[in-house]
Order: C-alpha cells, then sequence, then structure tokens
C-alpha cells in the first residue's frame, strides 16, 4: 500500500451516530483531532426515528435526522472530520492500531467505536417501510405517541416485557404478541406483565402482515398451533426481539459479551489498552440517544488523556475550528485549566 493510501491519526472514531458524533465533539474541544470513519450513510439508527421527545434542550420533538445533522454541523464547527467510508477490518495487536476501509488503511494512537447496534426485524412485508410511521423498534423513544391507543408488542424477552409495562401507561390496551407459551424474560417482569389489566398476553402468536398501503392500518395476526388468523386493529406495532450490536469488523480483536456487545468498564474502556467503546454497541440495557450521547463523551475524555500519556503519539494535528466555534470556546477556555504537552492541548474541563 503506498503513503497516499496511508493515514496517520491520534484519534479515530468508527461510527457517526450520536455516541461518536458526541464524542468528537469532546476530543476536539480537548485539542485532539479526531477523524470519523462514518460509513456511507450519515447518523446511525436515531435518523430511523421519526421524532424524539425526550433529548434534553429540545421542548418541542425533534426528527432523529434533524438532531443528527446539528450534531453533526456541530462537530464540523470544532474541525472535526468525517469520512464517508465503512471499517472494513482492524488490528488491534500492535502499540498503534490499525483501521482498514476499502480505500485506505489508517493507523491511529487511539480508537473510539461507536458503530451501535440495529434492533433484530421480524422480516414482515412493509415492516421497513412503515418503520416511523407505525412501526417501531423503541417503546421508550415513542410510546408516548401513542397515548390512549391500541398497540402491539411482539417478543418475550426482558426487552419486550419491560418495553410492554412501560406501553401500558400510555396506551389503551397493549398486546403482547410471543410467538411461544412461556415467556424468555425474567419471572418478575412477567408476573409485572400479566398484572397489568390493560395488557393482554396472545401466546403461541406471530405476526403474519402488515395491513395498509401507505398509511399502518394494524396487523393480521396467526395462532401457530391452530393456525387461526385474525385482525388486530392496533394503531402502532412495537417490535422487540433483540438487537444486534455492529461488531463484525472487529473479529477476534476485542472482548465481547454473550449477546456481542463489546464489554467496557466505567470508563469506556476496553480489554485493549487505548480502544474505547460507546454508544449501543456496549450497552444492552438503556439504548437512549442521551446515553450514547453521554459515553461519547466520557470516552472522548479518557481517549485524550490515554494519547497525552503515550509515549510514542504520532505529532497531534491541529484542531481546526471554524470561527463561530473558535471564538465560543476561546471564551470559556478562559476559566478552565489548560495543560500542554508535546504540542497536544488537553483541556481539563469536563463540562
Ligand atoms: P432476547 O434475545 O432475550 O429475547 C428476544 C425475544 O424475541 C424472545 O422472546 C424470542 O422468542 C423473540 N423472538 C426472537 N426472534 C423472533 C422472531 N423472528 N419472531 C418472533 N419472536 C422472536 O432479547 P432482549 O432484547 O429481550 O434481551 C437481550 C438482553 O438484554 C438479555 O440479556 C436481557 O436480559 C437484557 N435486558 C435486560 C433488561 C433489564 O431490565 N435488565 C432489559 C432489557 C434487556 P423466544 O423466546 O421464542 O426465543
Amino acid at each position: 500500500m503506498n503513503d497516499k493510501n496511508r493515514q496517520e491519526e491520534n484519534l479515530i472514531i468508527i461510527g457517526g451516530g450520536p455516541g461518536g458524533l458526541s464524542a468528537s465533539i469532546y476530543a476536539a474541544r480537548n485539542g485532539v483531532a479526531p477523524l470519523i470513519l462514518n460509513g456511507p450513510e450519515p447518523g446511525g439508527q436515531i435518523t430511523t426515528t421519526s421524532e424524539l421527545e425526550n433529548y434534553p434542550g429540545f421542548p418541542e420533538p425533534i426528527g432523529g435526522f434533524e438532531l443528527t445533522q446539528k450534531m453533526t454541523e456541530q462537530a464540523e464547527n470544532f474541525g472535526v472530520r468525517l469520512k464517508y467510508e465503512s471499517a472494513e477490518e482492524v488490528d488491534f495487536s500492535g502499540d498503534k492500531f490499525t483501521v482498514k476501509t476499502e480505500s485506505k488503511e489508517y493507523i491511529a494512537d487511539s480508537i473510539i467505536i461507536a458503530t451501535g447496534a440495529e434492533p433484530r426485524t421480524l422480516g414482515l412485508e412493509k415492516e421497513d417501510s412503515m418503520r416511523g410511521n407505525g412501526v417501531s423498534y423503541c417503546a421508550t423513544c415513542d410510546a408516548a405517541f401513542f397515548r390512549n391507543k391500541e398497540v402491539a408488542i411482539v417478543g418475550g424477552g426482558d426487552t419486550a416485557l419491560w418495553e410492554a409495562t412501560f406501553l401500558a401507561k400510555f396506551a389503551s390496551t397493549v398486546y403482547i404478541i410471543h410467538r411461544r407459551d412461556k415467556f424468555r424474560g425474567a419471572k418478575i417482569l412477567g408476573d409485572r406483565v400479566k398484572a397489568k389489566e390493560n395488557i393482554e398476553i396472545l401466546w403461541d402468536t406471530e405476526v403474519k402482515n402488515i395491513k395498509g398501503e401507505k398509511k399502518f392500518e394494524g396487523i393480521l395476526i396467526f395462532n401457530n398451533k391452530t393456525n387461526e388468523e385474525r385482525n388486530l386493529d392496533v394503531k402502532g406495532l412495537f417490535i422487540a426481539i433483540g438487537h444486534k450490536p455492529r461488531t463484525e469488523c472487529l473479529k477476534g480483536q476485542i472482548e465481547l459479551d454473550e449477546y456481542g456487545y463489546i464489554v467496557t468498564d466505567k470508563k469506556q474502556h476496553t480489554n485493549i489498552p487505548g480502544v474505547f467503546a460507546c454508544g449501543d454497541v456496549q450497552d444492552p440495557d438503556y439504548r437512549q440517544v442521551v446515553i450514547a450521547a453521554g459515553s461519547g463523551a466520557k470516552s472522548a475524555i479518557e481517549a485524550s488523556e490515554y494519547i497525552e500519556k503515550k509515549e510514542n503519539s504520532f505529532p497531534a494535528k491541529e484542531v481546526k475550528m471554524k470561527n463561530h466555534a473558535a471564538e465560543a470556546n476561546s471564551k470559556d477556555s478562559s476559566d478552565t485549566a489548560e495543560k500542554e504537552e508535546g504540542g497536544l492541548s488537553l483541556s481539563l474541563s469536563l463540562d
């Protein structure tokens, strides 16, 4: 590979959703110029959420795509570089880390993995086209849009049971559609849904198809023991049959748990010093934008400190802020303790 196809970086962030973007903003403000390998599409899973009502700072609901655009713009104001390339292979075995994309090989002092997780789908016709318009994979995000309406949720694991209880606070009736006659999830969660008056459990039941052409108009379900079919005129279909963390490019390079999530400690460190992870790829429990953004901030603070302490870091790249971001930053840097070492400026402010 010639030098044109090989690039040295202090910090590479793999993934440009809320976790990766938040990490990039914190890193750049700490004087580390990150490069985001975003993949071909901007924004991560959040872009498929129609509206967010629970991201602080937005009193009116904001579209997932719009929020990503704002985060990206904010990152670019801080000089963050985004490449629409996918990490295809990594090598974390040496002192420097390698990330290969289709066209380039990147060598970095530190890596933040923010590749996210994708919900498992049922594979129904129209499931994809109705996503955000009747079909949802996140009750915490979308339950409030179904106040006093009937909804269905598919799955029998902890997520489905927890989300059914949450949905029951808003919806008039919640149908749990489970393909077996026994829940997989914890007994306590099962007991809780059984005790709720507005939750009805449909055992041995599956969804055959989604009704409606352009607009969601309910679902057709069937009992997989009797083959009996019936229409369920719900206004929303929640699918909670598990998530798949995106770790294909990491093959054997990093510790994963039994479900394939990256194992991190409280400070977002993985088992490889200098490699950090944030957002849904390491979070089987919450999967919330605000939490991804928070863990992104933590991973960047930790990565900045790691790069600063590392003895043979690549020369620091200049953080090229756009004017108004630079002005805002210089204003608040007056009350921020700054430490200069080896040309890398590390802000110790944790705001
Ligand atoms: P799980 O894999 O535990 O459960 C998935 C559920 O979806 C199962 O009931 C499964 O059915 C069903 N399912 C899978 N594929 C299909 C399909 N094609 N059609 C219909 N049904 C399907 O995933 P979860 O997201 O529930 O949980 C993942 C992990 O996260 C678990 O470890 C869980 O404990 C943890 N978690 C913990 C929480 C907590 O409160 N601590 C909250 C949420 C998750 P079947 O049972 O027949 O296989």
